[in-house]
């Protein structure tokens, strides 16, 4: 179908005739009362901004347009007893904001005079001319309003036939200037086309013309122009907010000040009866919340426009269900329809868009929420206040490990350096508390207890600060915050959302406090549990270390046999509350060094404890720094060197797998992952080490435990061996943080620094930490898919990084046919969402978000 010019409402695609034009189209067809016309479609547009159009087969149709037209309305173009005018506007292809030149009266030539003063009475027809005059000879002749203003000055408004006058004195001035108006209305209407299709009006490409019959308001008991917002943004209510200004009196044409404008849903409902019939109608049509735009005139009420109203999260939840929920559209489509950030957005407290803060600094927003509180500097200070009552907003250059204790105490972290994947962004992200990182310029004293942005003052321990995770803003005092208010209508899209999707969702999670989020929030099992936070805690910390400064196989094996009834007891808890649902136990994987001692009494205490001296601590810890300790001795690389470790873990998952088993009656499902691997020979390695052990386990327990073992790809490396690894593992898991840091060569606990700098530059298109790098992480994803499928076909595949809940990334997994994802649990309706709407899109063919 490649007829140039289409009727309104007729037929035609988006991409054909322009948002505009199809949303009013689709209001027209539903017996709305939206005036007639036709559409210059956007390709044909584009021919009438190249070619003259005088007698090509374009100008003849437009010629025959305006005849059917005229058929259908039983009335003239610009002539005869009762003329039509015609409006003639833009229609964007896609949502665009900015202005659309309308020109509006086309067709008032000398001619249509007459015909227009019998049915708008002489005030009416002259009024329609002067608008007409102005309107058409500065936009599509150049004319400069100037010329109106001096043609208009001296001529008084009580003069008796003003705008008869007025006319006169436009044309005059008009012709005094060189610019000849054309009298036939067929030309005006060339005219006004051919200007809105040059590009002095915005590119021409994306571009239709809607003409549609004029509207008047005038005439009729009570003439005027109004909008009406078909609901309230808030929750979606059908609170109507409507305006409606009348400023016609036949006698005087239109007042000076258009009369007052009345917000009244009753005055509204005075000059349009059906009011409450035509916007459900409208609104079913569009599957949307409006601001619609009528006139009400001469032909009664009239619908110019219906642009989408957006409403807040809550309201755009409301509203989308209202819709399932009375057949307008599909549960499908309403899991389709909603954007992912709106969920995100519910999930969590924010600031009062409506309190103006004073902002000390920005950084990234590295977990979304707001939260105001006191500074503290230290793990310590955090725990202090926290026990007393108070709310501290914990503030370092970075955090690490050690600090999670800590940060469970904290409303909130910020940081000087680090980014989305650093460690207080995944981490506060995983407690649900908001985070801005990589605040580049930021001193933090912590010695001194105080921070500072360059140009402001210092902030000292205990000053009142609000956090603002989803801006990453740090504002000066307590600001206002509203509650999370993710409820009813949005819990139930996003259940829907499961009966669409194809990937899992799991959950990253280290605690049964996560475990049981993440079953609230409905994930699938756990995609990640990094063991290393388990040792973290108080009382452990003393064994781990023991174990790392052991000098032998046989210390390091003492220390081990302290720690493994610790980990059994935390394993055989998550795996009860995960009742029989998959969970990933990763390996140790931070470098050893994080788990030392800092500080001389640090050292001492252990030495004591040890019984050993102090120098064989301290010299035992130097023997651990490394230069680059992210590339050094850690992950599977630990396990490889000192198999004990693993050994010790390995056990503790698998006997926790079966007591836990045991309790609830519904076997575990164990995954053991091993971390950071690069060679396929470590996998080899360390699948033995874990088989055996499986094997010991099982013969004391005297019954078989159903595990996996499974490599998590993290290094460009392993990626590229995938199928290799595979020969040794049951499952792959994306661990896309460490992926994107080695394959950027960019460090993620730094790379806030710059990144704003290279995003506003557009040196990466997005955050690389946030959406996956589709050219060059994911070009080393899908080589590691395609590669690990072809010599394990059933290998599962996973991703637990932090792009398990950006929708664009999904949609790239689901792409890929990855089995499942694995975020945060607070992200896990975020993720379930997304699931869907890519696993739709790509059922349908279509980008999920376009
Ligand atoms: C990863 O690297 O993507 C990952 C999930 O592991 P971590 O963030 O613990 O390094
Ligand atoms: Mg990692």
């Amino acid at each position: 179908m490649n007829a140039p010019i289409i009727d309104l409402g007729t037929e035609g695609t988006q991409s054909q005739v322009g948002e505009r034009a199809f949303r009013l189209g689709l209001m027209r067809r539903a017996g709305l009362p939206v005036p007639d016309g036709f559409i210059i479609t956007a390709a044909a547009v584009q021919d009438w901004a190249r070619n003259d159009l005088s007698g090509s087969p374009l100008g003849n149709a437009l010629a025959a347009a305006v005849e059917r037209l005229e058929v259908r309305l039983s009335q003239k173009f610009a002539g005869g007893h009762a003329p039509f005018l015609l409006a003639v506007r833009q229609s964007p292809v896609a949502s665009s904001f900015g202005l659309h030149p309308t020109i509006l009266n086309v067709g008032t030539a000398t001619d249509a005079l007459p015909g227009l003063a019998a049915v708008y009475g002489s005030t009416g027809a002259w009024w329609i001319r002067c608008g007409f005059l102005q309107d058409f000879a500065s936009l599509a002749l150049g004319a400069e309003p100037e010329l109106f203003e001096s043609a208009r000055r001296g001529l008084e408004e009580s003069h008796t036939r003003f705008h008869e006058r007025l006319a006169a004195l436009y044309g005059e001035a008009l012709a005094g200037a060189g610019i000849v108006v054309p009298e036939s209305g067929l030309e005006q209407l060339e005219t006004a086309i051919g200007c809105l299709c040059r590009p002095r009006y915005g590119p021409p490409a994306g571009q239709a013309i809607l003409v549609q019959v004029m509207a008047q308001e005038i005439g009729g008991p009570r003439p005027g122009v109004g909008t009406l917002r078909t609901r309230k943004r808030s929750d979606g209510s059908r609170n109507w907010l409507a305006a409606f200004r009348s400023g016609w009196s036949p006698e005087r044409g239109f007042s000076g000040d258009s009369g007052p404008c009345s917000r009244t849903t009753a005055d509204v409902r005075g000059v349009w009866p059906d009011l409450g019939d035509a916007v459900q109608r409208a609104e079913d049509t569009l599957r949307q919340a409006l601001e619609i735009s009528f006139i009400v005139g001469f032909d009664g009420m009239q619908i110019v426009g219906a642009d989408p109203l957006r409403l807040e999260p809550k309201g755009e939840a409301a509203i989308t269900k209202e819709f399932v929920d009375r057949s307008v559209i599909s549960k499908e489509e309403a899991v389709a329809v909603i954007d992912p950030v709106l969920v995100e957005r519910m999930l969590h407290a924010r600031v009062d868009p409506a309190v103006r803060a004073k902002v000390i600094c920005s950084g990234v927003a590295a977990a979304p929420g707001a939260a105001a509180g006191e500074l503290v500097f230290s793990a310590a200070a955090a725990e202090r206040l926290a026990n007393r009552g108070g709310h501290p907003v914990l503030a370092r250059t970075e955090t690490n490990p050690a600090d999670v204790g800590a940060m469970h105490f904290a409303e909130a972290v910020v940081t000087s350096r680090g980014g989305m994947t650093s460690h207080a962004a995944v981490v506060t992200r995983a407690l649900g508390r908001p985070c801005v990182a990589g605040i580049a310029d930021l001193t933090i004293d912590a010695g001194g207890r105080r921070l500072r942005f360059p140009g402001g003052p210092w902030y000292e321990e205990g000053t009142l600060v609000t956090v603002d995770g989803s801006s990453g803003r740090l504002l000066a005092g307590t600001v206002r915050v509203l509650p999370p208010e993710f409820d009813g209508p949005m819990a139930a899209i996003v259940d829907w959302a499961d009966e669409f999707r194809r990937m899992g969702v799991r959950a990253n999670a280290d605690t049964t406090g996560d475990a049981r989020l993440a079953l609230e929030f409905r994930a699938d099992g756990i995609g990640l549990c990094r063991t290393e936070h388990m040792f973290f805690e108080k009382g452990r910390i003393a064994a781990m270390r023991e174990m790392i400064l052991a000098g032998t196989e046989e210390e390091r094996r003492i220390a081990l046999r302290k720690l493994l009834p610790m980990q059994l007891r935390d394993l055989r808890e998550l795996f009860v509350v995960m009742r029989g649902k998959p969970v990933v136990i990763r390996l140790l994987d931070p470098p050893l060094h994080e788990f030392l001692p800092r500080g001389e009494r640090e050292m001492l205490e252990l030495a004591e404890r040890m019984h050993v001296p102090v120098d064989q601590v301290m010299t035992r810890a130097k023997s651990l720094e490394e230069f680059n300790p992210m590339l050094g001795n850690r992950g599977c690389r630990v396990g490889i060197a000192f198999p004990e470790i693993y050994e010790m873990q390995a056990r503790a998952i698998l006997q926790a797998a079966i007591e836990a088993g045991r309790e609830t009656g519904e076997p575990a499902q164990p995954e053991i992952m091993v971390p950071l691997v690069s060679a396929h020979r470590e996998m080899e390695i360390l699948k033995r080490v874990i088989d055996h052990v499986a094997a010991e386990v099982e013969n004391e327990f005297g019954e078989p435990v159903a595990y996996r073992v499974g490599a998590m790809i993290e290094t460009p490396r392993a990626a590229l061996r995938s199928d290799a690894i595979s020969r040794s593992a049951d499952f792959l898991s994306y661990g896309t943080n460490d992926l994107t840091q080695m394959a950027f060569g960019l460090s993620r606990d730094d790379a806030g620094r710059f990144m704003p700098q290279y995003l506003r530059q557009e040196v990466y298109a997005a955050d690389p930490f946030t959406t996956i790098d589709q050219e060059g992480v994911g070009e080393l994803i899908e080589w590691s898919v395609r590669r690990s499928r072809k010599v394990r076909s059933g290998i599962a595949l996973g991703l637990c990084g932090e792009h398990g809940a950006d929708p664009d990334s999904l949609a790239f997994c689901e792409m890929l046919g990855i089995d499942y994802v694995s975020c945060s649990p607070f992200r896990l309706p975020v993720a379930r969402l997304a699931d869907a709407q890519a696993a739709i899109a790509r059922r349908n063919r279509r980008p999920a978000h376009d």
